[in-house]
């Protein structure tokens, strides 16, 4: 499969089943999509969502 998830936008409807699998957990979020996933290497512009909680 590629790279981020930001860019699977085509795919995702044939691949969601796997898809989900990715995201079910999340640890990260995009600062440009604002997409949220298992790993870090799945995002754009990853930022942890432990971390972003403690700026609000
Ligand atoms: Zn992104």
């Amino acid at each position: 499969m590629a790279k981020e998830l930001c860019k699977l936008k085509k795919s995702l409807r044939g691949e969601i089943g796997m898809y989900v699998r990715l995201i079910d957990q999340p640890t990260h979020v995009c600062l440009k999509c604002g997409r949220a996933a298992n790993d870090k290497k799945l995002l754009c512009k990853p930022q942890s969502i432990a971390s972003a909680m403690q700026k609000s």
